[in-house]
């Protein structure tokens, strides 16, 4: 019997089968060094942990299919403190982490053949949402500092497009899309009636120069065409809990809601309390993390410039995507990575995955100590490349 050709063409996610084969060469015993999946190492906030033991001893049952009514209530007001947001319960849906709310997003906006433009370097897992939705991907080039390119981005519009998606701060660049370029962008999608899909995830991670805008943030009528995907994974370091939520016109959310109903019945209880807990008050270790991951950031950027790597400064969320043009064969930065992994134990994402070739992603959700390992690492492999 054979699969269908959805399943059949459909890779697996290359950050997740990264971390995967990490985890298997350090049960072999190599002290693998993973930069490749982007994971808080940092334990959940002690509210989410303590709300979610409690939940566990209380009723475990379905709830509503778009989530609770206290959480949507909650991220109501969240979104209006966070994004300056008029929208209520009936616009959000929660979901069971922030990729499965935009994968459902996805399959309630695009249509057979539609068009989604993703500025590169796109997170590795919209081309494959998209295609399920069965609409196609369209990779949009950015400028040489990896901002997004707007004038690029205007002329891949066509009669097919539908509309944008990309995630601020951006995952694997760390850029983060400034005001100008959203409105820009906004004006754009109301010529040409287009949706922008948002990913907010790391939102809460932005660690310096202007601060993060949403695209729906600019007026009324950019929020009636932006959907908000977001979640507690990487903010809140609670990626285990898979919960996450989108938000936007209410009838995408009703239709999202509905499509959740069939597919899978409702979002994890327990992780729905364990949110709404750190929603009701900002837990004193999110603050912190943040603090961390920026010192963090400092010291791999020091790094890197240590042993002459250029690295577009990543302003936000946990990565830093170096250029390694000059130092890659024609296996590209995928022949990299597996030298590197092969030699030193040392594995990062080659950035073919995000669509752009000749960089690779590190995330540096790592102890500072590790992180200075990987440096030595790197610094050690590249003297071989010379
Ligand atoms: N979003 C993280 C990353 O890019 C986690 C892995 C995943 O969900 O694919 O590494």
């Amino acid at each position: 019997m054979k699969e269908s050709r959805r399943i059949a063409q459909l890779p697996e996610s290359a950050t997740l089968g990264l971390a995967a084969r990490a985890a298997d060469m350090r049960e072999q015993g190599i002290d693998v060094l993973s930069m490749a999946v982007g994971e808080p190492d940092f334990r959940a906030p002690e509210t989410a942990r303590q709300t979610a033991m409690t939940a566990i001893g209380g009723e475990v049952k379905y709830t509503h299919a778009s989530g609770n009514a206290s959480l949507r209530q909650a991220l109501a007001r969240h979104l209006n403190e966070t994004r300056g947001l008029e929208i209520g319960p009936e616009g959000i849906v929660v979901g069971h982490s922030c990729k499965h709310v935009l994968s459902s997003a996805l399959l309630a906006l695009v249509e057979n053949g539609d068009e989604v433009l993703l500025p590169t370097p796109t997170w590795n897992s919209y081309d494959a949402m998209v295609d399920l939705a069965d609409g196609t991907p369209v990779h949009v080039a950015p400028r040489a500092d990896l901002s997004p390119d707007l004038d690029a981005i205007a002329g891949a519009i066509g009669p097919r497009t539908k509309g944008i998606l990309f995630s601020t701060p951006a995952n694997p660049s760390g850029y983060v899309w400034s005001r100008a370029e959203l409105t820009t962008l906004m004006g754009l999608a109301e010529e040409h009636d287009l949706w922008v899909i948002s990913d907010e995830i790391y939102r809460r991670l932005v660690h310096e120069g202007e601060p993060f805008c949403s695209p729906a943030s600019l007026s009324p009528a950019a929020a009636a065409r932006t959907v908000i995907v977001d979640g507690a994974s990487k903010s809140y370091a609670m990626t285990g809990y898979r919960i996450g939520y989108m938000a936007g016109p209410a009838n995408i959310a009703s239709g999202i809601g509905r499509l959740q109903s069939q597919t899978t019945g409702c979002p994890n209880s327990i992780s729905q309390a364990a949110y709404e807990s750190v929603l009701a008050t900002e837990p004193p270790e999110v603050a912190s993390m943040a603090e961390q991951f920026n010192t963090r950031r400092l010291r791999l950027l020091d790094g890197l410039e240590g042993i002459g790597l250029n690295c577009p400064r990543p302003r936000g969320a946990f990565y830093a995507f170096p250029d390694v043009a000059s130092l890659i064969d024609e296996r590209g930065s995928a022949g990299f990575c597996a030298d590197l992994l092969e030699s030193q134990a040392l594995a990062l994402v080659p950035g073919t995955v995000f669509g752009l070739e000749g960089h690779v992603r590190m995330s540096y959700a790592l102890s500072i100590d590790r992180i200075d390992e990987a440096v030595h690492r790197l610094g050690t492999f590249l003297k071989t490349r010379s």
